[in-house]
């Protein structure tokens, strides 16, 4: 394996299983691909996702640096921040949650927020909420270095990992997974042509990316843009070179081959139109599978728009790759069913 030399702890069930999608793909008509989902939302840990692959190296390497608590940041409903409480539970860690946001009641905890709390994670909230000010990333990330020194003076050692856990460690999460999917395909025969998926804070991005150039993969990796922030692509890049020198392959990573694409208009992050909701119903309908609609709702939103543009040829076969997120759909009932 590309990534045998790294620490790495085991938080999920792998390999996830590898399934293809007939009704859906009936359902979007006869210009459609053939559909192959890669299911992430099954990774096990406190519900799954994407980010227990990540946090199976990021906890490593806090243990290996004599860590004894992990300190994250996130949104209040961020997914990574539920599986990361899960995760220290799980590894005897403390974990101290730098959440967007102004400080709630217990009793209002829902979704992520209430699973937080059950595995023991301490919350911090920043006291501004997520989005509406451009400075709220800044922010978190300042708490966050804030809470460190707080505890280092009282004699703890805090490990800090950025939001998404989107660096090179993390991202070797999706570099094992990207062998996994290509052991799968080898076992059955099969190739993909595309890789289409929720692109949020960049790490799963940069280890799909990596992963395929580095296994030879003829396969075209495509994100979905969860939000529209600027310099996007530069930041997935900078992931993907730091972690090509922490694997150790030769291989460059340049511009053309980060690939984003707007979905479902590419609202901000959060916001719920028509083509999130038609999706979320659409895959339960027709394949019985959960998305959430902040992230794979709009990843496969961009996937049915791009299909109906007829972008994607019939006679190829594009796999989305579910990356989680089922928690987020509970506190936004009502916005998902909307209409229906
Ligand atoms: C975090 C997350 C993503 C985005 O992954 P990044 O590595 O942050 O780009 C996609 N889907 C779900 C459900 C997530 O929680």
């Amino acid at each position: 394996m590309l990534t045998d030399h790294l620490p790495r702890v085991s938080l999920a069930f792998l390999p996830t299983p590898l399934e293809e999608m007939p009704r859906l793909r009936a359902a979007l008509g006869a210009a459609c691909p053939r559909l192959l989902i890669k299911r992430d939302d099954q990774t096990g840990l406190a519900t799954g996702g994407n980010k227990t692959r990540k946090l199976e190296f990021a906890i490593a390497d806090a243990l290996q640096q004599g860590a004894d608590t992990v300190i994250t940041a996130g949104a209040a409903q961020s997914n990574h921040c539920r599986q990361t409480a899960a995760a220290c539970a799980k590894m005897g860690l403390r974990c101290v949650l730098v959440l967007s946001g102004v400080a709630r009641l217990r009793a209002e905890y829902t979704g992520n927020l209430l699973l937080d709390d059950l595995f023991g994670a301490e919350i911090v909230w920043t006291g501004v909420e997520s989005g509406k000010t451009p400075t709220a990333g800044d922010l978190r990330v300042q708490v966050m270095a804030e809470t460190a020194g707080r505890l280092r003076t009282e004699g703890h050692h805090p490990y800090v990992i950025p939001v998404g856990a989107s660096n090179a460690v993390g991202a070797m999460g999706y570099v094992a997974a990207v062998e996994e999917l290509h052991q799968q395909l080898q076992e059955r025969g099969e190739q993909v042509d595309r890789i289409v998926f929720v692109s949020g804070s960049g790490g799963t991005h940069a280890g799909i990316l990596v992963g395929a150039r580095a296994l030879g993969m003829p396969v075209q990796v495509e994100g979905m843009m969860n939000d529209a922030s600027p310099g996007f692509a530069e930041r997935i890049r900078d992931i993907a070179y730091q972690t090509v020198l922490k694997l150790g392959v030769n291989l460059e990573i340049s511009a053309p081959d980060v690939v984003l694409h707007p979905a479902c208009g590419t609202h901000g992050y959060g916001v719920i139109t028509d083509a999130e909701r038609e999706a979320v119903r659409l895959i339960a309908r027709t394949e019985g599978i959960v998305t959430d609609p902040v992230y794979t709702g709009r990843g496969l939103g961009g996937l049915v728009e791009r299909v109906r543009a007829g972008i994607y040829r019939p006679d190829e076969t594009v796999l989305f790759w579910h990356t989680g997120g089922v928690t987020g759909l509970f506190p936004r009932a009502a916005d998902v069913m909307e209409g229906a």
